[in-house]
């Protein structure tokens, strides 16, 4: 197949994507190389995969525990470094050949513009990053001629539906969601729910940041945003469709009214193995369908008044610029919040909104513009929080 091993870069290696990840590159030591780790705070499982794996360099974010981790590693050859300027760094070296960026909300930013202009492949498992920085970040990409390989498991999805257009225009986008934890709640219920409730997710084993946006289905709107610059398609020829049972990851639609899905269940190794190994398809032992034992697949339309977050995403790409920035941070702050009780469920979407309101409008916002509107939003958002 390929006469090289390609060395990854898994930029937040112990968060649920990132362990996938590992798994993936350890079931297939011919085809790729883990030659740099990066997590946020996570010292001990770091530490573990470091010892495991051995990579070239390992990166703990997070300052305090650098001497932990170096001294742990103390003898093994594996270079330990820290900082965020350390993997914007790492992520450049020539001997890296794909980076996956995983990490939580909107800390990828910046390294993964690092690694697009240093013309690395991009498996992004990191949604924020586009949210974000949307036009920024697929600008450089073009310019420097860089594939965005996506590992969310919709935008794999109609990345393999597109395959079959064959140079045709692609009509519509139906991005499928499982409805997330509350799908059938009542609103007056869902308004006095507990984080802890929102975490028991019923079809995604995820990290509890992504499952509190699954929750105020803001992460199908953050994937909307995400579809919207991938694959250069207007947010109304995007449908979002609920799909409870989560078999359908998304469809695309041509001019024809033929509708292409990419089908399976849900298993993030999937999405990982399509986009380490693209174009190759690499054989992977994961439950397969049997439609017959499946039964029937079933459909219903997003409630955009229990989920005010999707009215929100849309408002927000809508007006462009920095606001799906703003928007993001707000969100950030909000979660966060949320996680530690300290807001309520519909405090979210209210948090979100006031910010998109009262953020000053920059219509074409540089690298800078977007790290500015991100730390102002997030910081404010906070204090009002209190
Ligand atoms: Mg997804």
């Amino acid at each position: 197949m390929r006469e090289t091993i390609r060395n990854i870069a898994v930029l937040g290696s112990t968060g649920s994507i990132g362990r996938q990840t590992l798994d993936i590159i350890a079931e297939y030591p011919t085809l790729f190389r883990a030659w740099l780790l990066v997590a946020r705070s996570s010292a001990d499982l770091l530490i573990a995969q470091a010892r495991l794996m051995r990579p070239h360099m390992v990166i703990i974010a997070d300052e305090q525990y650098y001497d932990y981790v170096r001294d742990a590693l103390e003898g093994t050859g594996i270079e330990v470094a820290t900082g965020s300027a350390a993997i914007a760094q790492a992520v450049t070296a020539p001997e890296i050949d794909t980076v996956v960026t995983a990490m939580v909300g909107y800390s990828g930013l910046e390294s993964t513009i690092a690694a697009i202009g240093a013309g690395k492949r991009i498996a992004l498992a990191n949604k924020e990053t586009l949210v974000a920085g949307g036009t920024v970040v697929m600008e450089m990409a073009r310019k420097m001629g860089v594939p965005i390989l996506p590992v969310d498991s919709e935008h794999s999805a109609i990345f393999q539906c597109l395959l079959a257009a064959n140079g045709n225009p692609l009509k519509r986008i139906h991005l499928t969601a499982s409805g997330g934890p509350f799908r059938t709640w009542k609103k007056e219920d869902m308004a006095k729910a507990t984080a802890k409730e929102a975490l028991r997710h019923p079809q995604w084993d995820m990290g509890a940041k992504i499952t509190i946006d699954s929750a105020t289905m803001m992460n199908k709107g953050f994937e909307m945003i995400e579809a919207r610059w991938l694959f250069d398609t207007a947010p109304e020829d995007i449908r979002i469709v609920v799909h409870p049972q989560s078999i359908i990851h998304s469809m695309v639609e041509f001019e024809d009214g033929a509708v292409i899905a990419q089908m399976g269940h849900p298993d993030m190794r999937e999405p990982i193995q399509f986009a380490l190994g693209y174009p190759a398809r690499l054989s992977l032992d994961n439950r397969k369908l049997d439609f017959a034992e499946l039964g029937q697949l079933t459909f219903e339309a997003p409630d955009f008044d229990r989920f005010p977050c999707l009215g929100l995403a849309f408002d927000a790409i809508s007006r462009g610029g920095n606001i799906p920035c703003a928007m993001n941070a707000a969100n950030e702050a909000a979660v966060y919040a949320y996680l530690k009780d300290k807001v309520r469920f519909y405090d979210i979407p209210d948090i979100i909104s006031k910010f998109m309101e009262e953020t000053a409008f920059i219509a074409s916002p540089t690298l800078e513009d977007i790290l500015a509107t991100n730390d102002e939003v997030f910081s404010k958002a906070k204090d009002f929080i209190g």
